[in-house]
């Protein structure tokens, strides 16, 4: 339940969005909703191709093998997961 500064006060509005449910386009609308999936238990991950982070439902479900070094400089290959908007451009060949 967000709550809206008004002139002279804070009203609070019913919120409008409920955990797992898909991200909204407008910028006001998507602070609500993130609020909703964060107070939920939702948490975000970082895309291995754009290094945004999403919540759960904005990922493919897919995942890119990432390369790097750990403090004392061992080389890792760790696996991360992709957005969906990542995977839709790898879909059409594009890179992100
Ligand atoms: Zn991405």
């Amino acid at each position: 339940m967000p709550d809206v500064r008004i002139q002279n006060g804070i009203i609070t509005v019913a919120g409008k969005f409920k955990s797992g449910d898909p991200a909204p386009a407008g910028y006001l609308d998507w602070h609500e909703w993130a609020e909703a999936q964060h107070k939920s238990g939702l948490r975000q991950s970082e895309c291995g191709e754009c290094a945004k982070w999403f919540y759960p439902q904005e990922l493919s479900g897919k995942y890119v093998e990432v390369k790097g070094r750990t403090p004392k400089l061992i080389e890792v290959t760790y696996k991360m997961c992709v957005c969906e908007e990542c995977d839709a451009a790898m879909g059409r060949g594009e890179s992100a």
